[in-house]
């Protein structure tokens, strides 16, 4: 059986890379969405085991000892990982699966994994992702300070991916990001 095709997507905070990857789910319900490890505090809302496995800073750290990460990084102030064994797994059973991870982590798998597909989800501009992160209203002012200075970096790093989608209207990003999604795993077949 071939192995099932991994991709990355990444991007700003506040870009839209959630809102994509649940349309594509939506539309293909067979393919796998990771669940990362995170040091963050649950927001309302939010499960264990669902949006994110929520660990102590202690838990977490085993975990990098025992190398059970694809990878890691420190984002806005908390520690982020995707353990590696649910997507190798799926990989092998030829599943497709999808990461939402930062720049940092994303670099990290193209370097590891190659074959990796890479999508970068732009905001449309520094005006609209501010808009976002206010109507999403998750962070304090402090927080979403730091996740806009963030997000300047993080969009330097663009070029480095094989796609980049411009979140710009929802239903026209989410169907170029299918498409990629498409293409990609056809061209796979
Ligand atoms: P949030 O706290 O808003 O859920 O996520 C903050 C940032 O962490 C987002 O850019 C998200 O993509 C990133 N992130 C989530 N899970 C992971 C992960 O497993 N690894 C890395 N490197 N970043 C992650």
């Amino acid at each position: 059986m071939p192995q099932g095709r991994l991709f990355v997507v990444a991007g700003p905070s506040g870009a839209g890379k959630g809102t994509l990857i649940s349309e594509l789910l939506r539309r293909y319900p067979a393919v796998w969405l990771s669940i990362s490890a995170t040091t963050r505090k649950p927001r309302q809302g939010e499960t264990d085991g669902v949006q994110y496995r929520f660990l102590s800073e202690n838990e977490f750290g085993e975990m990098v000892a025992r190398e059970d990460f694809l990878e890691w990084a420190e984002v806005h102030g908390n520690l982020y990982g995707t353990p590696a064994g649910g997507v190798l797994e799926r990989l092998a059973r030829g599943q497709d699966v999808i990461l939402e991870i930062d720049v940092q982590g994303a670099k990290q798998v193209r370097e590891k994994m190659p074959e990796a597909v890479s999508v970068f989800v732009l905001p449309p501009s520094s005006a609209a992702l501010e808009e976002r992160l206010r109507r999403r209203g998750t962070e304090d002012e402090a927080e979403l300070q730091q996740r806009l200075r963030n997000a300047l970096e993080e969009c330097r790093e663009k070029d480095e991916y094989q796609y980049v989608v411009v979140n710009d209207q929802l239903h026209r990003a989410a169907d170029e990001f299918c498409a990629i999604y498409e293409r990609e795993s056809r061209l796979h077949e």
